[in-house]
């Protein structure tokens, strides 16, 4: 058994988790384990950008923080804490000029000043980008600076369990992928940054590792998971692939035309059209579909042609290139198939606004947390702010909680911990289980896809939770059939499947509990948002009997909850 020993554990080499690391390694010994590279992490595909009310566009002179917290608050169905809110746009201009200090090249104005441009939901243009690769050319810088900072980083490694005893945090288990040996890391510190579950989907624009296992191991290990049925649907992916068409898109100028050429937002929101937030122009899209006015395999047209050769190759190089190869077209010359997918995970790992889960020594941050700042729906262009801002919080909280605490990891505690799962994976690679993994996973995937998609009612959301125990109880009986240790994919799956149920759970039974609609949860039996039960936060809590569901209250200091119109 290989024992590694570092004072503070990053899981993920995203933004948030690079973030984090860079921050707590000015003072203490910091590891990343990640299931990827770093740069191949999901950030990397980020594309439209990220939000700072820099001021620096014509129209944004009279942008401020408040304003942006402000949009973000109205944005979430006032489900967001606002004092999260708050701190995240407060900070958001500082972020921004950190990033572009520590070499990030972000699009210009011809003076010289960062560009800016419109987003969804936002009442000014304040939107930062890299034309349309902006995760990639943050990512790419804060891989850089944890190169200058000499940290660690153990690739290919599966962190498959969280090691916690009485609420406190000793170090984790992970597979190397590459030898199939299970390896032990203790830690008093662990920062899970593993980003979303998309995956837990059939139709998600999210990497094929956005599944959602290093959250569910934080959930296993004592962590809550918070607002679980706020899932966001992207109104704009590639017909049939799902993939990512950005918001920069209409943010540029994009309109939507249904079947008969109309653009059908002026029915839906009047003032914003195509500008309105993401909750509301995917159930237009979705209205548009399911009332006959898509195109004949559920989708509608995204056009640009409009926007010109010029603007498009500048502006929007890469979704050309996306729509050409996996749709057929150029924009340039031909509008893109475009339906509705899931897009993200609003919640997550219950935090502190420093990023500390229940259980101490054990934070959490990015999309992979829920701390709350984007509520029941997400602007854009706000969530790889959130990974920066939170990020460095939870690097300087892990400093503070070391300093304060001294805590050691328990070496037995990890030796029994380490066993106990190797254990599991030799009976997995035994291969003596009855269960495919594959059609569990599928069963999951198109459960959520089809019962728990943009628009939910009592008696498909009822069906989704039953299918999901029954999938749960069947879980530890799955079989795999390739019984080796090197690079086993059937073994990966297998593990990850185990988390991606817990998450499955959560997002249907809260679902279901939450009978109102509010933000991305759009219930077709309860229409209305219902601030008198539910201006709440849905709590879970892992037992092996299924989540056990509780409800915590909102944060409200500035802003009081309103009716939404854009
Ligand atoms: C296509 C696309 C475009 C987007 N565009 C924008 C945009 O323009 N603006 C915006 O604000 N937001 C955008 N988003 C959202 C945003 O990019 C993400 O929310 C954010 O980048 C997530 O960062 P993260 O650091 O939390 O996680 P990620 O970048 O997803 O990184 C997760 C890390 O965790 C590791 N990991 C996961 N599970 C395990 C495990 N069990 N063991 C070990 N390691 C593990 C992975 O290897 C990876 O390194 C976009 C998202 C997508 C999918």
């Amino acid at each position: 058994m290989q024992v590694f020993q570092h004072q503070v554990l990053v899981v993920g080499a995203g933004l948030a988790g690079l973030r984090a690391a860079i921050e707590a390694a000015q003072k203490y010994d910091v590891a990343v384990i990640s299931r990827v590279h770093p740069v191949r992490s999901h950030s990397v595909s980020a594309q439209g950008g990220i939000n700072a009310s820099l001021k620096n566009h014509a129209d944004g002179k009279d942008d401020s923080w408040e304003k942006h917290a402000f949009d973000t608050v109205k944005g979430s169905d006032y489900l967001a804490d606002q004092d999260a809110a708050i701190i995240m746009a407060q900070d958001a201009p500082g972020c921004v000029y950190e990033m572009e200090h520590w070499g990030t090249l972000f699009s210009r104005f011809p003076d010289g000043r960062i560009a800016q441009r419109p987003f969804g939901g936002a009442g000014f243009p304040r939107t930062c980008y890299a034309a349309d690769r902006t995760g990639h050319h943050l990512l790419h810088t804060l891989y850089e600076q944890s190169l200058k900072h000499q940290i660690n980083v153990y690739e290919e490694r599966l962190v498959t369990n969280i090691a916690t005893e009485n609420n406190r945090c000793h170090g984790l288990v992970a597979l190397n992928m590459i030898s199939g040996e299970l390896e032990l890391y203790a830690a008093p510190v662990v920062i899970v940054a593993t980003g979303g579950s998309g995956r837990i989907y059939g139709n998600s624009t999210n990497a094929l590792i956005n599944t959602g296992s290093g959250a569910a191991a934080a959930y296993r290990a004592g962590a809550q998971l918070e607002d679980m049925e706020f899932i966001q649907f992207h109104p704009t992916t590639l017909l049939g692939t799902n993939i990512l068409i950005s918001e920069a898109a209409r943010g540029e100028g994009g309109y939507l035309l249904n079947k008969d050429n109309e653009r059908f937002m002026k029915k839906y929101m009047p003032q914003a059209m195509e500008l309105g937030p993401r909750d509301i122009v995917a159930r237009s899209i979705q209205t548009e579909i399911d009332e006959g006015r898509g195109f004949p395999g559920d989708y509608v047209h995204l056009d640009l042609r409009h926007l010109g050769e010029k603007k498009i190759l500048e502006l929007l190089p890469g979704i050309r290139l996306l729509a050409m190869d996996f749709a057929g077209v150029d924009p340039i010359h031909e509008p893109i198939p475009i339906q509705p997918g899931q897009h993200y995970t609003m919640g997550g790992i219950a935090t502190s606004n420093d990023g500390h889960t229940r259980v101490q020594g054990l934070l959490a941050a990015g999309e992979a947390a829920c701390v709350s700042v984007h509520g029941a729906n997400r602007l854009g262009g706000n969530s790889l702010l959130d990974t920066l801002v939170f990020g460095r919080r939870s690097g300087s909280e892990a400093m503070r909680y070391l300093n304060e605490n001294n805590p050691q990891p328990d070496h037995k505690l990890l030796q029994n911990f380490w066993e106990k799962e190797e254990k599991r994976i030799q009976t997995l690679l035994a291969g003596e289980g009855q269960e495919d993994y594959k059609e569990l996973r599928h069963k999951m995937t198109q459960t959520l896809t089809h019962k728990v998609g943009v628009f939910r009612q009592e008696k498909e959301l009822k069906e989704a939770v039953d299918i999901l125990i029954g999938l749960r109880k069947r879980y530890p009986n799955v079989k795999i059939k390739n019984s080796s240790r090197a690079y086993n994919l059937e073994l990966i799956n297998a593990l990850e499947l185990e988390g991606m149920l817990n998450s499955a759970e959560t997002v249907a039974l809260g679902a279901l509990n939450r009978t109102e609609s509010r933000g991305s949860h759009s219930r077709i039996d309860f229409e209305k948002r219902d601030d008198g039960n539910w201006l709440r936060h849905t709590m879970a809590a892992y037992t092996e009997e299924g989540p056990e569901m509780s409800t915590k209250d909102v944060t409200i200091t500035k802003f009081q909850p309103q009716e939404r119109k854009y």
